[in-house]
C-alpha cells in the first residue's frame, strides 16, 4: 500500500486523540502541586508563627522583668523572673551572666544547664540577640534570647523552639514529609522527617517545598514533601480523568476514523472518472475450440487512473451498481468500444462483441435506446453485438426487464446468460424469454482436472444449454485439458487465460487482424503476441 498524504494526516488525527491521555497527566500534575504546596505553605505559616510567638513572649517578659527590677539579681528581680515563669507559658527560665558565661543567678535558684548550638544572632530592629541552644534534658532545641546590659552583665531569657517534644510534633506531620528549621545564616537547627536529612536539597525538584520566617526572628521553617507520595493521594481523580479523556479519545478517534472514511468517497469518484473516459474497455478473446479462430471478445474493463494505476474491477463495480454509476459506466464503455472496435468489425463481419449489463438496465429501459444512439449508425452492427445478463443477481422488476430483452432483440442483438450455474433464480424465466447464449462460469470449468473424464454438474450446464438451443461459451479456461474437455463435451466457444487475459484496445486489435490476415490457428499466433508482449 502506497503512502500518502491521507495515511499521514490519519496517524496525525490519531495522535491528536491521545492527547487528552497524556494531557490528564500533565494537568493532575500541575493541580496536584499547586495544592499540595498550598497546604505545605499553611503548615509552615503555623509553624513559623508559633516559633515568633514564643520568640515574641520571650523578648516581652525579658523586656518586664528588667523593668520591674530596681537591680539584677536582687529579691525583687528573682521574683518577678519567677512570676513571668508562671504567667507565660513560653518562659522556661532567666538567666544572668557575665561576658564569659559566668551565671550570677536564675528564676530558681538552681543554676541553668544549657549548651549554645549557635553564635548568637542579632534579632533585627530589636536590641537583643537570639542563641539556639540544648537546654537541659529537653530533646528539641531552645532560643536563649539575651540582652546586654552595661558592659558586663547579660540577661537571658529561655523560650522553646517547638511548644511540644520532637515526638509530639513528629505526629502532626503527615508521612514521608520532612521539615527544617535553621537560622537565617543557613545554620541548621533541626531536621524532622524520614531519615533525619533534608533530602529535598538533594532533588528539589522531586518535591513539593514551601518556606517560611519566624516574623522578625532569624529563623526559617522548610516543608518537603515528594511530590510521588503527594501524587498518591489523588489516585481516584486520576482514574476518574483518565476515563473521561479516554473516553474523549476514543470520540475523537471516531470522528477522525468517519471523516477519512467519507473524505475517500471524494477520492473514489467514479463519476468524474466515467466522464473522462478513465474506465477503459478490455477486450478478452473468444476462441472457437474446434476451428481455434476468434469469434469475438468480452468487454471487461479496467480503471486507468491518471497517475498510471490500473484499479481492477472488482474494486468498483459494485461501488457503480449500487450508485447507479453502473448506466453512464456501460454508456461511456460502449462508446469506446464503438471508437476501438468499429474497423474491427467491418473487417470480420462475423466478429462477436459482448458486453456486460447490470441489473439497474432491467429498471431503467435506457439502455435500449442508449445502444441505438451509439450503434445506430455505426459500422458495427446490432446483430454483432451480445449483451450479458449476470445470474448472480436475480431481476426484480419483471414488466421493465422483459421490455428490455424484448427491445434489445427487436434490435437484433443476442442475449447472454453470464456466470450460469452460481445463481438460479434468473435462468428458466430467462429461457422463456429466449437466450441465445449461456457462459458457464469458470468454478465449473475449474472442476476438470488432469484425467477427469465426467463432471456432473458442468456436463449438467452443457446438456441444458444444448437443450435451450443456446451457444456455450466456457468462461475461465485455464488449462490444456479443460479446453480438451470441453471441445469433446460439445462446447465450441471459450475464453480464459489459456488464450489471453483482457487485453487493452491498441494490443487486441493487433491481434484480431494479424489473425484475421493469417487465417491461422488462434493459439499459435496467441502465442507469438504473449512472447511479443
Ligand atoms: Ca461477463
Ligand atoms: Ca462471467
Amino acid at each position: 500500500m502506497k503512502f500518502n498524504i491521507s495515511h499521514l494526516l490519519m496517524l496525525l488525527g490519531a495522535a491528536v486523540a491521545l492527547v487528552p491521555i497524556v494531557a490528564v497527566d500533565f494537568v493532575i500534575d500541575a493541580y496536584v502541586e499547586h495544592r499540595e504546596k498550598t497546604v505545605a505553605e499553611r503548615h509552615v505559616s503555623v509553624d513559623s508563627s508559633t516559633v515568633a510567638s514564643s520568640a515574641s513572649e520571650g523578648v516581652a517578659a525579658l523586656r518586664i522583668v528588667w523593668s520591674d527590677s530596681p537591680s539584677l539579681c536582687a529579691q525583687t528581680f528573682v521574683q518577678n523572673a519567677q512570676a513571668a515563669v508562671q504567667n507565660n507559658v513560653s518562659v522556661l527560665q532567666f538567666v544572668v551572666e557575665n561576658s564569659d558565661g559566668t551565671q550570677y543567678c536564675d528564676a530558681f535558684g538552681t543554676g541553668v544547664s544549657y549548651a549554645p548550638l549557635s553564635t548568637a544572632l542579632p534579632i533585627p530592629g530589636q536590641s537583643e540577640t537570639l542563641t539556639v541552644v540544648r537546654y537541659g534534658a529537653m530533646d528539641a532545641p531552645v532560643l536563649k534570647i539575651t540582652q546586654e546590659i552595661g558592659e558586663t552583665r547579660k540577661l537571658s531569657v529561655f523560650v522553646p523552639l517547638l511548644p511540644q517534644s520532637i515526638e509530639s510534633h513528629l505526629r502532626t506531620m503527615a508521612p514521608s514529609t520532612m521539615k527544617r528549621f535553621s537560622l537565617t545564616n543557613n545554620q541548621p537547627i533541626l531536621v524532622l522527617g524520614t531519615s533525619g536529612e533534608f533530602e529535598a536539597d538533594k532533588a528539589p525538584d522531586d518535591f513539593i517545598l514551601a518556606a517560611g520566617y519566624a516574623s522578625q526572628f532569624p529563623i526559617k521553617v522548610e516543608l518537603a514533601i515528594p511530590f510521588d507520595v503527594a501524587r498518591s493521594h489523588y489516585r481516584d481523580l486520576d482514574l476518574v480523568f483518565t476515563v473521561l479523556a479516554a473516553l474523549l479519545s476514543g470520540a475523537f478517534l471516531l470522528g477522525v476514523l468517519s471523516y477519512f472514511r467519507r473524505s475517500r468517497v471524494p477520492a473514489f469518484n467514479l463519476e468524474r472518472a466515467i466522464e473522462r473516459n478513465e474506465i477503459k474497455p478490455y477486450y478478452q478473446p473468444v476462441i472457437n475450440l474446434r476451428t481455434g479462430d476468434l469469434v469475438g471478445c468480452e468487454v471487461l474493463c479496467r480503471w486507468e487512473k491518471p497517475n498510471g494505476r490500473v484499479v481492477p474491477p472488482n474494486s468498483f463495480i459494485e461501488y457503480a451498481e449500487n450508485t447507479g454509476l453502473a448506466i453512464p459506466m456501460t454508456v461511456s464503455l460502449m462508446q469506446q468500444v464503438r471508437g476501438d472496435l468499429s474497423e474491427l468489425c467491418k473487417t470480420i463481419p462475423n466478429f462477436k462483441i459482448s458486453i456486460n449489463l447490470f441489473e439497474g438496465h432491467f429498471r431503467d429501459g435506457g439502455i435500449v435506446e442508449d445502444v441505438q444512439a451509439i450503434f445506430g449508425n455505426s459500422p458495427i452492427s446490432y446483430r454483432q453485438l451480445v449483451f450479458e445478463i449476470t445470474e448472480r443477481r436475480p431481476l426484480r422488476n419483471t414488466l421493465a426487464a422483459t421490455s428490455v430483452i424484448s427491445g434489445l432483440h427487436a434490435l437484433g442483438c443476442r442475449l447472454a446468460m453470464d456466470d450460469v450455474g452460481t445463481g438460479h433464480s434468473n435462468l428458466a424465466y430467462l429461457a422463456t424469454l429466449g437466450v441465445d447464449v449461456i457462459k458457464i462460469d469458470r468454478i465449473f470449468v475449474d472442476m476438470i482436472k488432469k484425467d477427469t473424464t465426467q463432471v456432473p454438474v458442468l456436463d449438467g450446464l452443457i446438456a441444458m444449454g444444448k437443450d435451450l438451443d443456446c451457444e456455450i461459451v466456457a468462461e475461465g479456461v485455464e488449462t490444456e485439458e479443460q479446453a480438451l474437455y470441453l471441445r469433446a463435451h460439445g462446447v465450441v466457444h471459450a475464453q480464459g487465460y489459456i488464450f489471453a487475459p483482457a487485453l487493452k484496445a491498441k494490443i487486441f486489435i493487433e491481434l484480431a487482424t494479424a489473425l484475421h490476415r493469417s487465417g491461422g490457428n488462434a493459439r499459435d499466433v496467441l502465442a507469438r503476441v504473449a512472447t511479443a508482449n
